[in-house]
């Protein structure tokens, strides 16, 4: 990830979450979010034939998301049949791309990867994890001394995702160092 991505998609999740009047502190929408920004959602489930019916599953591996230029703009195809945790995320991250202006062909995507490669991945996953959880978010959290479940449920993402942006946002780590040194002037 080219440097100072971090700094700048923790700002623009704010922005992006601000334009569908959401803090950082609420659950993100990305079908509100989807309408706002024009861009089509269509759930495999509308779709017909024995190619939905090979996707249209929930196991790990079947089809979450992918994302298909149509026109000037995009549309995202969404596998409904899986758990609204993962559709969330699985959306979060198309919508990343979107909002990256990521250059693609079709971009399939099963959990956290999709076609379209290295450094375009690394920064749709980080961005959609800001717009998820914002790092502010993860710090209130922290300083609560909340678990990855009440992460998760504050959110609305999966235990998975909950504990990856706990930690990797840094907001556990900075809280316990501050405590730490808090303590430490006590003694
Ligand atoms: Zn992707």
């Amino acid at each position: 990830m080219r440097r100072g991505f971090k700094t700048e998609a923790k700002h623009l999740a704010l922005e992006l979450r601000s334009e569908i009047g959401l803090s950082a502190y609420v659950p993100f929408d990305p079908y509100a979010f989807a309408v706002k920004y024009g861009i089509r959602v269509i759930h495999l489930s509308d779709l017909h034939g024995p190619a939905r019916d090979y996707f249209f599953r929930s196991d790990g591996s079947a089809l979450s998301g992918a994302l298909i230029p149509y026109g000037t703009g995009v549309i995202i195809l969404e596998n409904d049949a899986q758990p609204l945790t993962r559709r969330r995320t699985t959306m979060c991250h198309e919508l990343a791309h979107v909002v990256l202006e990521h250059t693609f062909g079709v971009s399939l995507s099963d959990e956290r990867k999709c076609g379209l490669g290295g450094e375009q991945e690394s920064e749709a996953d980080w961005l959609s994890g800001e717009i998820l959880i914002p790092a502010d978010g993860a710090f209130r959290l922290a300083w609560a001394n909340a678990t990855d479940e009440q992460a998760a449920d504050t959110y609305q993402v999966s235990k998975a995702v909950a504990r990856w942006r706990m930690n990797q946002s840094g907001a556990r780590k900075i809280v316990q160092r501050t405590c730490a040194k808090r303590a430490k002037q006590y003694i």
